[in-house]
């Protein structure tokens, strides 16, 4: 089948609207009507080839909602009308050690919502800036936020896992202080998340503007990391910082706000390396770097839960199809307050 979808047909190219295929459901499968599509600064590396090995044409989007609208014989989770959500992978291989312990993002053979191998055609995976996506039932998710928060829900499905993973897996929670690095669609999304999990919460932006904003959305404390001085009022202060920006940086401005045994876990992937950290700002206070790639398949269900339970969704600025490039341009800027999202019926326009 073909629907409609705005992608681009080279790097230095702008997304246009474009007509793809979709395979047929198989057994397994699920037909998703894609209602909104949130946009992921990981959008932007890809679709400009910033990143090594886009294939074009490419069509972005990893942070999809929608509903069923058909689903494989085989199908027993998701049923026809059921409100679903599909985040930045499609398929893993599901019987190596990362799959069975739930752990498909690190599995060697994991497929990428876009720009990943697949035995459809064009022969790699085509994103959510489109109509509709054929899903293996074990990458779909359930959405249990009410209908009318959907659009919100969206970002959820990459920032909201994204920065929800390693803020469990490194312990943020009552007692332990904090930092989230830059405040975009991932890093609000940290604010907000840390916030709720019970953490005291710095917020550290280079935008003066997003001062008050940052409050609001949960940080007890807000640094603006230009200010020398707002920032050693920190120092050695940090049982953690999740550090969400999209360009490289000075890694040791923030690693010696960390405490002894303190962990600054980058998940910001510019595309050229950040300048190489001085390494006695580690060894001094065995403080470490670590990484963290989006979440498992479990845990973003869990994650979805935790955010309905808690009535947590993204700050949205809702768009057209055709506003796509123009949103990247305000992205490069940190003009996005705090996550673009895509109505997905402005395409059939
Ligand atoms: P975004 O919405 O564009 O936000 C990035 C934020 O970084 C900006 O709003 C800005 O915040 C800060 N920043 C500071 N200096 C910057 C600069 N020179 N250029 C751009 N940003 C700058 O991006 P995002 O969607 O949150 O994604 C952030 C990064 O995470 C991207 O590199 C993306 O590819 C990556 N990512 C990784 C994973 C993973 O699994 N590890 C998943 C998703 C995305 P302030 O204004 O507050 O300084
Ligand atoms: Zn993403
Ligand atoms: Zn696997």
């Amino acid at each position: 089948m073909t629907v409609k979808a705005y992608g681009a047909h080279a790097g230095d190219q702008p997304l246009v609207s474009m007509d793809i295929a979709r395979r047929e459901p198989g057994a397994h499968d699920v037909l998703i009507d894609i209602a909104f599509c949130g946009v992921c600064h990981s959008d932007l590396h890809t679709v400009r080839a910033e990143w090594a090995g886009t294939q074009f044409p490419c069509v972005p989007g990893h942070e999809i909602v929608g509903r069923v609208a058909a689903v494989g014989a085989q199908v027993s989770s998701h049923k026809v009308g059921d409100l679903v959500g599909v985040g930045c992978m499609v398929d893993s291989c599901r019987h190596c050690a990362d799959c069975e312990e739930g752990l498909e993002n690190y599995c060697d053979h994991m497929v990428g919502t876009y720009n990943g191998p697949t035995a459809d055609l064009p022969g790699w995976t085509m994103g959510g800036y489109s109509q509709q996506v054929v899903v293996h039932e074990h990458y779909v998710l359930r959405i249990r936020h009410p209908e009318q928060d959907l659009a919100a829900v969206a970002p959820l499905l990459c920032a909201g896992i994204t920065t929800y993973s390693p803020l469990r897996h490194w312990n943020a929670g009552p007692g332990t202080k904090v930092g989230v690095v830059g405040i975009g669609g991932l890093g609000h999304m940290g604010i907000k998340l840390a916030r709720a999990m019970g953490a005291h919460v710095v917020a550290f932006t280079t935008s003066e503007s997003k001062r008050k904003d940052a409050v609001a959305l949960g940080a007890h404390e807000v640094v603006v990391s230009r200010n020398a001085e707002e920032m050693a009022a920190h120092a050695r202060s940090l049982d953690f910082i999740l550090n969400t920006v999209a360009a490289p940086h000075d890694l040791d401005a923030f690693l010696v706000l960390l405490k002894r045994d303190g962990t600054m876990t980058l998940v910001g992937a510019p595309a050229t390396p950040h300048p190489s950290p001085n390494v006695f700002n580690q060894i001094m206070k065995r403080r470490a770097i670590a990484g963290s790639m989006i979440g498992g398949i479990p845990e973003t269900q869990e994650m979805l839960d935790f955010c309905a339970e808690n009535g947590i969704v993204a700050d949205i600025e809702l768009i057209r199809a055709e506003e796509i490039n123009a949103a990247y341009e305000r992205m490069l800027k940190g003009d996005v307050k705090y996550r673009f999202v895509i109505d997905n019926a402005t395409l059939a326009k």
